[in-house]
């Protein structure tokens, strides 16, 4: 487009004026006519179809008439004069209705004409009524170019209090495309219209804005919801490259000693080729120059520990430190331990520092940090502090991404001259189209197969009322030897009332479970977290079987031998969260189960993510169910929601466009990495244009 054209303010398209100006800029944020060019439908109302009064229903739908005024009345009611018309065709009769601009109506309206009605009908005392129609003469009607397919754009209660309607945005849209004429210029290049047979910028702004039928729509819009998606993913994918290109990393040229040995002796188990995949990805990043910053999805139990392990040998072997951060002390603990276990043998010095970790101890471990003697710290956000002082930070490895912020992250990079490679472990896997949306800058690593020999856990939904036949099981299981854990909501808004629940549901238990021949374990966001971590290792332990819980669990903790997963009110649940608990049973070479308790009530939405749970366990089918149920925004929190307001397309909807859009953008950059070929010009020059006028930053925060 020609910019300096589409910068015009709002305020200089005919037909607008100061006071509009202010309105359109307040309430729908347009400011300039490209602004007002690029506000897209939210959808169209099919005038091709006419209804006859017999056929309508108690929808409320919009529909279009055909019919004749046969006579015109004003009603007294409490609060001014309504103005009623009766309307008939020949299959019936209806009333007009208008509260405003009686006097006009009168004068204008003729008797026994034909007319063309649309709006939206009530249905009330046995009559259909439409309360102000848009009323045309049908003659008038037949002669007017008006689109088949109305655009309706979007507004607000303000706007269309002020009579800003959608009919007077669709004639500013008639302006607006009265005057820029030739200024339309074309946004992508020759060849990406040719080979994806895309419709040129004019036509898809025409036809997207004044369609003229359903295919040329369908065209405008493939076309914009492209456009679109392509330039954030230009944007995303640059800024990766500039990363890359700008930030330096600790190149790891050699795999040696201890990454081999570990190989070759230590490796308990054959890496599943998901995991070989991985490490792969992790080996080629450390290898180049640029410092790695890379996300690995897994879903509980994929062996991401192993493969953080073996990226770790990878640093230690080229002489430097690495670190492993985990968001709670227990999980720290459970990572140090197994560590541990798995390289035994390989004479690493390896350390742990938490919270709880006493002075006298935390002194030598940064002794021995800023020495290098230490080749491994594993830890809490303890590790984070001013004191801890790494000689040669090259790897930070960070479990349980969601919990920690970017600004935590960035605290690791500034412990060193370079920034280390950066890996962060998440078991909450991301919709592919969301990651490749909100994360397109970071590289993404996916470990999509479980080991070999996992029984998978059998998940039931139970009623309320089946409770006792729940508890009989619990106790054959007991029996057995198992453990079970019995997890209850907890969320902030209605605190009071789920400790009550929380406390109920312990004393009922307690007298169904009763001691000695049953020992029970609590743990609770009020209890100090000395207490929580001595009933946390009762059960550890194996000293108590049941584990009653809110969702202070949620993250990590592995024991094998609890193999009963309840859950209370999982229709308060959501999805992931769900998923999460589900993942801390089927840990140990038992059949485990997965117990979801409701009441009767369930909404809609509480039913299907019910039904998805028992369906399914692959973490990913469940993260693209949630993304459904709930939306981008929702899913990602408010802190990224700006990402993904998109104008035109929609990345649950239109993942196919947005994967293809991707593919091109990478394409033309590996291509044509400062976009300086005659041919990319257009997509040069629009990116620019779009970074210089903050659009994109719209979407990127
Ligand atoms: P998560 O991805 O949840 O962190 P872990 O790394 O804790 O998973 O691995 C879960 C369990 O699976 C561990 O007991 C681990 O030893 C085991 N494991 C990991 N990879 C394999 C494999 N390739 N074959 C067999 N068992 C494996
Ligand atoms: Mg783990």
């Amino acid at each position: 487009m020609t910019p300096a054209f589409f910068q015009t303010p709002i305020d200089y398209l005919k037909g607008v004026g100061p006071n509009r100006a202010d309105l359109l800029k307040k309430e729908l944020g347009i400011h300039t006519f490209q602004d007002l060019l690029n506000l897209f439908p939210n959808r169209y109302l099919d005038r091709t179809q006419f209804y006859k009064i017999s056929q309508l229903q108690k929808t409320n739908a919009e529909v279009q008439i055909i019919g004749k005024i046969t006579h015109i009345k004003n009603v007294e009611q409490k609060r001014g004069k309504r103005l009623v018309a009766s309307f008939i065709d020949d299959s019936g009769k209806m009333e007009l209705i208008w509260f405003r601009g009686h006097k006009w109506i009168r004068e204008n309206l003729k008797l026994n004409e034909a007319y063309v009605i649309f709006g939206k009908t009530n249905w009330f005392n046995g009559l259909f009524s439409m309360p102000h129609p848009e009323i045309e003469l049908l003659s008038d009607y037949e002669k007017s170019l008006r689109p088949v397919m109305q655009p309706v754009y979007p507004s607000t209660e303000k706007l269309a209090a002020r009579g800003i309607t959608n009919r007077v945005i669709n004639t500013l849209m008639q302006q607006l495309f009265l005057e820029s004429k030739n200024n339309i210029t074309e946004t992508l290049s020759k060849p990406l219209l040719e080979t994806l047979k895309l419709s040129s910028k004019k036509e898809a702004l025409l036809n997207v804005h004044f369609p003229q039928n359903q295919d040329l729509l369908a065209r405008a819009e493939y076309r914009l919801k492209f456009e679109e998606l392509f330039y954030i993913q230009l944007q995303l994918i640059r800024k990766n490259h500039l990363h890359k290109s700008k930030i330096k990393g600790y190149p790891f040229p050699k795999v040696g000693e201890y990454f081999n040995t570990f190989f070759k002796e230590h490796l308990p188990f054959e890496l599943t080729n998901a995991q070989k995949r991985v490490i792969k990805e992790i080996r080629n990043d450390l290898g180049s120059k640029a410092q790695m910053n890379r996300l690995l999805q897994g879903d509980v139990g994929s062996g991401k520990t192993i493969v953080a392990l073996m990226s770790m040998l990878i640093a230690i072997d080229n002489g430097f430190q690495t670190c492993l951060m985990a968001p709670t002390e227990i999980l720290s603990v459970q990572h140090y331990n197994s560590l541990l276990e798995l390289c035994n043998n390989l004479k690493l010095s390896t350390y742990i520092l938490t919270g709880s970790t006493k002075a006298s101890d935390r002194r030598i471990i940064h002794e021995k940090l800023e020495s290098g003697e230490i080749d491994i710290l594993i830890g809490t956000h303890a590790l984070l502090e001013d004191k801890v002082k790494f000689k040669n930070l090259g790897l930070a490895i960070i479990d349980e991404q969601h919990r920690f912020g970017v600004a935590q992250r960035s605290k690791l990079w500034l412990k060193n001259k370079f920034p280390p490679h950066v890996l962060v472990m998440t078991a909450t896997p991301i919709p592919r189209t969301l990651a490749m949306s909100v994360y397109g800058d970071l590289d993404i690593s996916i470990i999509d197969e479980l080991p070999p020999g996992r029984k998978e856990i059998k998940t039931v939904h139970r009623f309320d009322a089946n409770r006792l036949r729940v508890f009989r099981f619990l106790k054959d299981e007991i029996l057995k030897g198992r453990q079970v854990y019995i997890v209850y909501p907890l969320i902030q808004e209605s605190e009071a009332l789920d400790y009550k629940d929380l406390m109920d549901g312990y004393e009922s238990i307690s007298r169904e479970f009763q001691k000695p021949n049953y020992q029970i374990s609590i743990v609770h966001g009020k209890m100090k977290p000395k207490d929580k971590e001595f009933e946390m290792n009762r059960f550890i332990k194996g000293e108590t079987q049941i584990m009653i819980a809110t969702t202070v669990i949620e993250v990590g903790v592995n024991i094998p031998n609890a193999s009963v997963m309840v859950i209370e009110s999982a229709e308060r649940f959501g999805l992931s969260q769900l998923h999460q608990l589900r993942g801390r049973v089927g840990r140990g070479a038992e059949q485990s189960f997965c117990i979801l308790m409701t009441s009767h009530k369930l909404s809609e939405n509480a039913q299907a993510r019910l039904k998805t749970m028992v369906k399914t366990s692959d973490g990913f089918e469940i993260a693209e169910v949630d993304l459904r149920l709930r939306g981008p925004g929702d899913l990602m929190g408010t802190q990224q929601s700006g990402v993904l307001n998109l104008r035109i397309a929609d990345i649950i909807k239109d993942h196919e466009i947005l994967k293809l859009a991707r593919s091109y953008a990478s394409q033309l950059l590996k291509s044509d990495p400062s976009l300086s070929s005659p041919v990319n010009l257009p997509i040069k020059s629009t990116y620019i244009q779009l970074s210089k006028y903050r659009n994109i930053w719209n979407y990127i925060s």
